[in-house]
């Protein structure tokens, strides 16, 4: 059976376990959704997600915890992790914000990416559009944006799932997935189901 957590410290959480439940039966697999927070519910997961939220205080909070190494450290060994938005800009090693420049956050130093927080405009420039991620046979998508991230610069080995006007909006490497959309914000479940498969081929 397959242990697929979601970081509940801030943000979407509820959105995501309800997608990953949903993606799970889909597929007919037999596995379980936790909502996780401490480093000793986190050490028994096959996979990850980290929700969208605010990546100051998602980093903040699970650094003093103890959980952002414990998550890094099980990253490191293969287990698939899946960062939305917020955590996708947990994953990368550098985050600035287009307005206020360099931000010093806790960050999980996964990902050698360049991202921009905040990179198309506040709250009320939120928008849905059609992306999509052909490598991973999601043609289509419907890609909700919030105070989303985007990627400036991917260091080797990161490949680009989806761009958007110019801007990566999805990258992957090896077991880590990032979007700088909601992909718990739409009833398609094909990218948590993209993600469960990997977990899936990480315990096997
Ligand atoms: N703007 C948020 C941040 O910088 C991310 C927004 C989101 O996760 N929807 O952390």
């Amino acid at each position: 059976s397959l242990n697929v957590g979601v970081l509940s410290i801030q943000g979407d959480v509820e959105e995501n376990l309800l997608s990953t439940k949903t993606a799970l039966d889909e597929l007919g697999l037999d596995g379980k959704v936790y909502d996780v927070k401490t480093p000793e519910e986190i050490s028994q997961l096959d996979g990850l997600i980290i929700p969208g939220g605010e990546s100051t205080t998602i980093g903040q909070l699970s650094f003093v915890n103890g959980s952002l190494k414990v998550i890094k450290e099980k990253i490191e060994n293969g287990m698939p992790v899946l960062g939305i938005c917020a955590g996708m800009i947990m994953l990368s090693n550098s985050a600035s914000d287009r307005i206020m420049g360099k931000t010093d956050q806790p960050l999980l130093n996964i990902l050698d990416i360049k991202l921009e927080r905040n990179s198309f405009g506040r709250q009320k420039e939120s928008f849905e559009a059609d992306i999509s991620l052909d490598s991973i046979n999601i043609p289509k998508f419907n890609g909700v944006f919030i105070r989303a991230p985007s990627v400036s610069d991917v260091g080797s080995g990161v490949d680009v799932l989806s761009k958007f006007n110019e801007r990566i909006v999805a990258i992957k490497k090896d077991n880590v997935i990032g979007t700088a959309f909601h992909p718990e914000l739409t009833p398609d479940t094909s990218l948590h189901k993209y993600f469960i498969n990997l977990v899936k081929s990480f315990k096997n």
